[in-house]
This record gives C-alpha cells, structure tokens and sequence, in this order.
C-alpha cells in the first residue's frame, strides 16, 4: 500500500550563492520501525506528523502555489541478506538533472544525488527502518512483497510572483511501501478524455504540475470501478500515451512488443527502458512507436503497465468510449508475468543480474 510512513532521516540541500548546502537531518524516532508499529496509534501519529514537517520550508512558494518543482520515484529492496538494494538509482538521479533543467531550476548533479540517495537510505537502514524480507513474498511474484520507496524533490524558496525558482531546496524522503494497484483483480482500465501532456509542454520531465490531470483521471476511472486511466495523444485522440503513473505496452498476435516511443509528452521510465531489454533478450521484437487504439483492439494480446510503483501490472481489459477490449480472458498473459518474474527476481535478488543494475546500500 502506499501510504506514507516517513522514515526519521531527512536529506535537505538548499542553493545559495551557486553551491548546495547538504545535511541530513535525523527526526524522533524509536529503535526500529516494528516498536513504532506498536505505539498507542496517537503517539505514532503524532510522531509521524512531526516527522513530516520541516520548519525552515517556506510556507507560501513557487511550487505549493504554481506547481512548480519536479521529483523521482525509486525504490530499495530487502534481501535474503538482510541489505537494500537499489534498482538504477543513477538513472533516477540522471532524469531529476534532467526534469531540473528543463524547469529551470539550478542542477543538482546527478552523481550527487545518487550520492545522498544511498546515504538517506543508508541512515534509515542503520536504525532498523527497513522492511525485512519474505520467502513468501515468492508464491505471489512479489505482488505483495515491501520495499523502501525513496522521493527526491524540489521545493521553491519563498515568493508569490510568477517566477522560476533561484534558490531551491532539493529534500529526499524515504517510506516503506506495499504493492501500488490493489483491489481491482479484474484489472481494467478506461481512456480519459482528460489530456496528461502536450507537445511542447513539459510531460517528458517528471513535473508536479503533470500530476495534477493524472490524479483528476485516475480519480474518475477509479470511481467509476477502473483500476487506471489511460491517456492518449493531444492531437487526434487515437494514439495511446501512457497511464497516470505508469508506460503502456501492449504485445500485439505477432509477438511484437510496442510501447509508445519518447516523445516529449511520455515519461521515460526506468522500468520502461529496462522490461524492453529483458524483452529483447528474451527473443521478442519490440518497437517505439505510435499505437492506435484500433490496433491495440484488432491486434493486442497482452496489455500491461509499467513502473517503480506499479511494477510490471496486466491489463486486463481496455475500455473506450463504452466499447471494451478483453485480453487474454481477462487474466495475467505470460508474458507480463515473465517479466514481472524477471524483474522482481532481480531486484530481490532471487536471479542474477547479468545487467549490473542493483547497486547495495553501503555498509556503515
Ligand atoms: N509515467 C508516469 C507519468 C510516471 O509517473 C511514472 C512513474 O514514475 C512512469 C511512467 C514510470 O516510470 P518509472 O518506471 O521510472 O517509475
């Protein structure tokens, strides 16, 4: 479940005078995250509150007022060993320079904060804010299996004007989490008519402000008994983008595997990039490129999502405008579950990583 557990050691860097300023900052806490679970629930809700609050924000600023920041999303995995391991932190850090940049925001440089990252995790390790691992975890693929999810993110200096921000604040966060998507087993999903991003926008930049349509659509797909809404093109209505939170693939009667290529209004994910390699190896043919919703409803096999969040999740069917697309009788298709299998197997750490992409918590 993703609900939000701050764990007690906060990274703040603030830009002033060309330079970041970086510490990290240790809230109240108790000697591991499983006392904490014990306390009377007002005491451990107040020691929660507390610790997501952090008096030097300003209170009124370019984001909380305009929308104006960017953050990543990553996760750490429990092992058998009794560490975290991080999926591809450096290319979480690589698209927060990038997502900083575009938003005209002073860079933090991506190896630093793949630097801070593994510290804050590090901190919170060494006070026993880690979830531990389960061997049970392994009879579902991990769908119900926890992790460390790590939330870098921009926060403006304090103003009104309608202004880029100078002087920011870079702060990570770490929570233990759950499974994302829960609760729909069908798993179906329906087209918005709400338009995430358009050309020449900033939807290829992991942007707060992008957050705002997806958290609209995501609400209504869900009220409506949808598990996720799925975007398509500004332009013409007919081509598939992607989800709220998540890359859209869909695995067409001849086997090939097509996602959506990187245009400036998709998100390129970190699970994106890597579920088109281990499809690759696995022998399938996979395209970037447009999909038609027309083709995706003559010719998909298997739909699934993608992402830190969601992991790799089945579609099970696809709605638009009132006509319905069931894949595979509404179940998990195989591909999907190999390369969920796959995917947590690696980040788990259950199966090599031929790749090289988990990186250890360093040891204190
Ligand atoms: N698309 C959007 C809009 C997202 O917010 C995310 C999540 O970060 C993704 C796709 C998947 O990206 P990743 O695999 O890097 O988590």
């Amino acid at each position: 479940m993703f609900e939000l557990v701050p764990h007690p050691y906060i990274y703040c860097a603030s830009y002033d005078n060309n330079s970041w300023e970086e510490e990290y900052i240790e809230k109240k806490h108790c000697r591991s995250i499983e006392e904490e679970e014990k306390l009377p629930p007002e005491e451990r809700d107040a020691l929660r509150k507390e610790r997501n609050s952090l008096a030097r924000l300003p209170f009124v600023n370019y984001t909380n007022q305009y929308g104006l920041g960017c953050f990543e999303g990553l996760k750490a995995f429990p092992r058998k060993d009794g560490n975290l391991w991080l999926f591809r932190p450096e290319e979480n850090a690589r698209r927060m320079e990038r997502s900083m940049r575009g938003l005209l925001f002073p860079v933090m440089p991506a190896d630093r904060l793949e630097k801070a990252i593994l510290e804050t995790v590090r901190l919170n390790r060494d006070i026993s804010y880690t979830p531990s691992y389960s061997s049970a975890w392994e009879n579902d693929n991990f769908g119900s299996a926890h992790s460390v999810y790590i939330r870098p993110f921009t926060y403006a200096e304090s103003g009104i004007g309608v202004n880029v921000s100078l002087n920011p604040y870079l702060l990570i966060v770490c929570t233990t989490v759950g499974s994302y998507f829960r609760g729909n087993e069908k798993n179906a999903v329906v087209t918005s008519k709400r338009i995430r991003a358009t050309p020449g926008g900033t939807g290829s930049y992991k942007a707060t402000a992008n957050y705002t349509i997806s958290i609209l659509a995501k609400h209504e797909a869900t009220s409506a008994g949808y598990m996720e809404a799925i975007f398509l093109d500004s332009k013409e209505g007919r081509f598939i983008e992607e989800g709220s939170s998540a890359n859209f693939f869909c695995l067409l009667r001849d086997q090939t595997l097509v996602t959506p290529a990187l245009t400036d209004t998709i998100l390129p994910g970190i699970t994106r990039q890597s579920l088109l390699t281990l499809a690759r190896d696995l022998g399938y043919k996979t395209e970037e490129r447009d999909i038609d919703l027309e083709e995706v409803f003559e010719e998909g096999e298997e739909c699934f999502l993608s992402g830190t969040a969601s992991g790799v999740t089945f579609i099970g069917s696809l709605t638009h405008e009132g006509k319905e697309k069931v894949f595979g009788k509404g179940k998990e298709g195989p591909l999907a579950k190999e390369l969920q299998r796959r995917l947590k197997g690696i980040q788990y750490g259950i199966l090599d990583d031929p790749y090289g992409w988990m990186r250890p918590v360093p040891s204190s």
